[in-house]
């Protein structure tokens, strides 16, 4: 899935890339062909503008791709034109230089929240793209111009100079606005109402008719009076020193033209093709200069916004306790978050393109499991907890939420939960109400939980014994309390030595304890009287000068399939009963079968 992104992607950027390529040799080809004298490449400036104006609206994202455009392009274009040589491929190099440095500093200014967001930042920008970056291209190309024609230096700089400012802080701004959309939209605007439709006209007309004014004329001074109206209209929103820099250059850029130099003169359209042209730039400078700024500073907010919420993202991510990773259908991370990534042991880099399977290391979700999930569609939400296998301390809880994209599942986002002190927490709980404190065997209520488990296994048969200490109250009430409690742990601790593992030792209350022995009769009947005499055996060290002997009696009862776990604890008190009756110290099987222990010595 990702990779069909990708690649639908890279196939979207291929188009825009060529799209470009092509408009910029059509547009370079044009401006060479009709080039007056020497050589072509000062008078690429349109195309150069609207390599720019595509960084600017962000038709292209990657500013190396637009160099590398740039360069090809006008290589194309000149050669197209009949032009051929080694410094064909120097003109290509200065152009690419010029929108190399001119996108680079956009996007410093962008990157550091400067541009367009005040009139400072317009002035310095346009100082920059608009002076500084075609002054040291001008030197080159002036440079090259000379060494490549003999012609003298400074025309050539002159030519470039203001080729490539007009181009970057004029044509670069009326193609931004044109690619952006705003142009489609601000007609459509301007033309929806009456009061809309009656401004554009009048702009219109104001606009013609200053400049038929000022070419019919031919009085310098008239140039400002469009000029002005760009000023004016830039007034109207404030950007006042952004709108002075665009037209400081635009002036230049006319003097020089009517000098006979500079670059519009450079058209080999005659008097009237330079009217025209003229008249054209400035309408597109009235109508394009606010809104294109309009756009810039627009771009800087959404800019801001979007760094803001990505800021925020961050913050919540990396101090989020969960681990949230988003997958595919196919089980592969797609994108893993922030800090809280050490829950699962590992960094958003070793995650994203693994499989979530085995980023987790838990039994409870494998490849069937997952499959089931993504196919199952009237399940949302899959949960469950596990121990870590690669923290091992951690008990995780982990949750599969599905995601839809366009009616269809494509994916899940996955959330991952430290419970590790809630599971402690619960296992205490747990463990405290069934544990006996004093003897640490399970109590009743523990008992009753183990032999659920085991009679819901379906064993066939097991013995379960129920054991009391002789004569116990004469223990505590000769030697104290203390010493009984002693009595009560030693005995544990003997009962515990003498079952295995598999068995199940607890205490009732009092001096009362139950075994459930994982045996039959025989063999249980012989384990309950090797324990019977191993507490007889012992001896209980009550004072450093006093020992004392215990016995036990102990009945016991046959467990047999579909039997009640009430009725054969019943059987084994009815035993013991029996054995307490017959004398004490001795085991006796339910059914009246006693098995009698020899009497303890005194
Ligand atoms: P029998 O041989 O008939 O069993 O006589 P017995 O004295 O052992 O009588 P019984 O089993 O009824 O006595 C149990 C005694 O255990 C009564 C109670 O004082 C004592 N006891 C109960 N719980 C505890 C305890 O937690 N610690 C101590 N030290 N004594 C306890
Ligand atoms: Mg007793």
């Amino acid at each position: 899935m990702l990779g069909n992104s990708k690649r639908y992607i890279s196939i979207e950027k291929t188009k825009t890339y060529i799209y470009f390529l092509f408009l910029y040799v059509v547009i370079a080809s044009l401006s060479i062909t009709y080039t007056s004298y020497r050589v072509g490449h000062a008078t690429i400036w349109p195309a150069d503008a609207l390599m720019l104006a595509s960084i600017f609206s962000r038709k292209i994202d990657n500013i190396q791709s637009a160099t590398l455009i740039t360069f090809l392009a006008s290589l194309i274009a000149q050669t197209i034109c009949g032009y051929h040589g080694f410094y064909m491929v120097l003109y290509a190099l200065v152009s690419s230089i010029q929108i190399f440095l001119s996108c680079h500093a956009y996007r410093i200014y962008i990157r550091k929240g400067l541009i367009f967001s005040d009139y400072k930042s317009i002035l310095v920008f346009n100082i920059s793209s608009g002076v500084i970056f075609p002054f040291i291209c001008a030197i080159l190309g002036g440079t090259f111009n000379a060494l490549e024609a003999g012609s003298p230096f400074l025309g050539d700089f002159v030519d470039w100079f203001f080729s490539l400012s007009l181009g970057n802080v004029t044509f670069a701004r009326p193609f931004t606005y044109i690619l952006s959309g705003a142009l489609r939209d601000n007609i459509r605007n301007a033309f929806s109402t009456e009061k809309g439709i009656f401004v554009s006209c009048l702009s219109i007309l104001i606009a013609v008719v200053s400049s038929y004014l000022v070419f019919n004329q031919s009085a310098y001074p008239f140039l400002f009076i469009p000029t002005s109206l760009v000023i004016a209209n830039s007034l109207l929103c404030g950007e006042v020193l952004g709108s002075s820099t665009v037209m400081l250059v635009s002036m230049l850029a006319i003097h020089f033209t009517f000098r006979n130099s500079g670059p519009i003169v450079l058209m080999h359209i005659g008097y009237l093709g330079q009217e025209a042209i003229l008249q054209i730039y400035l309408l597109f400078l009235v109508f394009t200069e606010r809104a294109v700024s309009i756009i810039f500073m627009r771009n800087e907010s959404l800019m801001q916004g979007v760094a803001a919420r990505e800021q925020m993202l961050n913050v919540m991510m990396s101090n989020a306790t969960d681990s949230i990773v988003s997958i595919g259908c196919d089980g592969l991370c797609r994108w893993a978050g922030g800090a809280s990534l050490d829950l699962l042991g590992c960094s958003a880099s070793d995650v994203v393109g693994e499989n979530i399977i085995h980023v987790l290391g838990a039994d409870e979700v494998n490849e069937g499991v997952l499959r089931s999930f993504f196919e199952d569609d009237s399940k949302t939400i899959y949960t469950f907890s596990y121990r870590s296998a690669y923290r091992k301390m951690l008990v995780l809880n982990v949750s599969f939420r599905k995601f839809w994209t366009g009616g269809v599942v494509s994916g899940a986002i996955v959330t991952v939960h430290d419970i590790t002190k809630e599971s402690e927490k619960l296992a205490d709980a747990i463990q405290r109400s069934e544990k006996d404190q004093l003897t640490r065997l399970l109590n009743r209520a523990g008992f009753n939980e183990k032999m659920k488990t085991l009679i819901g296994s379906n064993i066939k048969t097991f013995c379960l014994s129920y054991i009391d200490i002789d004569h116990f109250k004469t223990i505590n009430d000769t030697y104290g309390h203390e010493v009984g409690d002693l009595v009560l742990t030693k005995i544990s601790k003997l009962m515990l030595t003498e079952m295995r593992e598999v068995d199940i030792v607890s205490r009732f209350g009092g001096d009362e304890f139950v075994i459930a022995v994982l045996s039959d009769e025989e063999k249980a009947g012989e384990v309950f009287e090797r324990l019977a005499q191993r507490v007889s055996d012992e001896t209980f060290e009550i004072s450093p000068a006093q020992n004392i002997k215990i016995t036990i009696s102990c009945g016991f009862a046959r467990y047999a399939r579909g039997k009640m776990l009430d009725l054969l604890i019943q059987e084994a008190d009815t035993a013991l009963y029996d054995a307490k009756r017959t004398g004490r110290n001795r085991v006796c099987a339910f059914n009246n079968q006693k098995m009698v222990l020899q009497p303890l010595e005194a």
